[in-house]
């Protein structure tokens, strides 16, 4: 067996993972980023806790092939910089060459988080052995990574697979980024949030109410498929507003790429059935290879918060 260390370098926690070569995430633990220190002090945290890792499951540093790293921000992989990452406060900094630096003669990977844990889910869950995976997560946005024929997908500037910034109502709610109508302002765990807050005022009478405590900002996602599972009306009608919404942007990007695998992330895609069998009814209707013998099969993640890990530890070199 192979060992890896991939690391998850976000705005609240740097995470480290051991993992082998068949995406077992072995070993693993975090520190607080505290965000604001210069890139150079945040390296060398991130590499005294892969060195960390590596100890904790008893595998000699010297064995491990690489490193890996995701980060939330814009990874030009030919420069080895990270561009710009807002929650870091990072301008170009140039993460591998620190890298190096502080783990000297190990092979350095790297990636944005998006792509990292794409990768993660595509090489060790619910996409392995596929060709061709899109990863669509359902968080704060929409987020997503594009992997096709075994290999990811990054564009001209690293970031394809910004799933949450296409338009499914050219004249409809304004998004953060400029446009009107973004999937993810239809289709993103906030979305769904705002949508059942949204019905609740319009219905005092929702049994909705009673699962918030009657205090409409306790709403969470969980909140209206509880209301679902309990038979209210209202909440079945949110949800199933909720469902059109994704099943038009998932079916776009299901003509548009053809993916033999199209893995659903984040919270919402724990709701199981409740969600996947409308979807998958009204992708069975609309996909518009509905009738071919080889379809898109729709699965959900199943790495949850482990896939950045060991995305970031497996990357192609
Ligand atoms: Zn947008």
């Amino acid at each position: 067996m192979r060992y890896y260390v991939g690391i998850d370098l976000g705005g609240t926690n740097i995470a480290a993972g051991l993992v082998g070569e068949d995406g077992t995430l072995i070993k693993q633990m975090s520190v607080p980023t505290k965000s604001g220190r210069s890139a150079r002090e945040i390296v060398k945290d991130m590499a005294s806790l892969a060195k960390k890792v590596a100890e904790m499951g008893e595998i000699p540093w010297e064995n491990i092939e690489a490193v890996g790293v995701g980060v939330p921000g814009t990874a030009n992989r030919d420069t080895g910089m990270v561009e710009y990452a807002n929650n870091l406060g990072f301008y170009d900094e140039p993460m591998v060459s620190m890298l190096k630096e502080e783990l000297p003669g190990k092979s350095i990977r790297f990636d944005n988080d998006a792509n990292a844990a794409a990768w993660g889910e595509y090489v060790a869950g619910s996409g392995k052995g596929s060709k061709s995976m899109l990863a669509v997560t359902l968080g704060t946005g929409v987020g997503g990574g594009i992997i096709l024929d075994g290999k990811l997908f990054r564009g001209v500037n690293y970031a394809a697979g910004e799933f949450g910034h296409f338009v499914i109502d050219r004249n409809g709610i304004p998004c953060n980024c400029g446009r009107r109508g973004c999937f993810e302002t239809y289709a993103s765990a906030t979305a769904l949030v705002a949508q059942t807050k949204e019905a609740m005022e319009q219905h005092p009478e929702s049994l909705l109410w009673e699962l918030c405590g009657k205090n409409i900002d306790l709403v969470e996602g969980r909140t209206l498929f509880d209301g679902v599972r309990q038979g209210d009306e209202i909440a079945k009608q949110v949800l199933s507003q909720f469902i059109e919404y994704l099943a038009t942007g998932l079916v776009d990007l299901i003509n548009i790429f053809q993916p033999e695998v199209l893995c659903i992330g984040g919270g919402i895609s724990k709701a199981g059935d409740l969600l996947l069998k409308p979807l998958q009814a009204i992708i069975d209707k609309e996909d518009y290879a509905a009738t071919s013998r080889n379809r898109t099969k729709i699965t959900v993640a199943t790495l949850d918060n482990d896939a950045g890990l060991i995305g970031a530890a497996l990357l192609e070199s």
